[in-house]
């Protein structure tokens, strides 16, 4: 599966701890993310991720365009609901297209641990 990882700057330790919990589950599939989230979670799990622009300058977009174009099955996108974002407009255009596309689509770290254990046990 394509998967996409984008984290908010407030959320991005509990991403790290995600992709380290589930390091091996991730590492079965093909993984994009944006740029900074990117970066620190292949710094800290040694996990192969293609990387976007960093999401404040068009990487939600070009994530958007993947999920328009039909080339991912899952993101995770751990959203700072507590801070004002300067690209809030491309983060609603992100969620739309999710679910104009159908595609799982988890926004907090509880329900990524739902998705990755399904993940894991092939039930996705
Ligand atoms: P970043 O982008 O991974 O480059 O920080 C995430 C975002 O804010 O959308």
């Amino acid at each position: 599966m394509k998967i996409a990882l984008i984290a908010h700057d407030k959320k991005k330790s509990e991403m790290i701890n995600l992709a380290i919990k589930h390091r091996e589950t991730l590492s079965k599939h093909e993984l994009y993310a944006t740029g900074t989230t990117g970066t620190l979670v292949m710094g800290e799990t040694g996990l192969s991720i293609n990387r976007m622009k960093s999401g404040p300058l068009g990487g939600d977009q070009q994530i958007g365009s993947m999920v328009a174009e039909g080339k991912l099955d899952l993101i995770i996108f751990l959203r700072d609901p507590l801070t004002s974002q300067p690209h809030e407009p491309d983060v609603t255009a992100l969620l739309r297209l999710c679910d104009v596309q159908s595609i799982p689509l988890a926004t907090n770290a509880k329900s990524a641990e739902i998705m990755l254990n399904a993940l894991s046990k092939n039930e996705i």
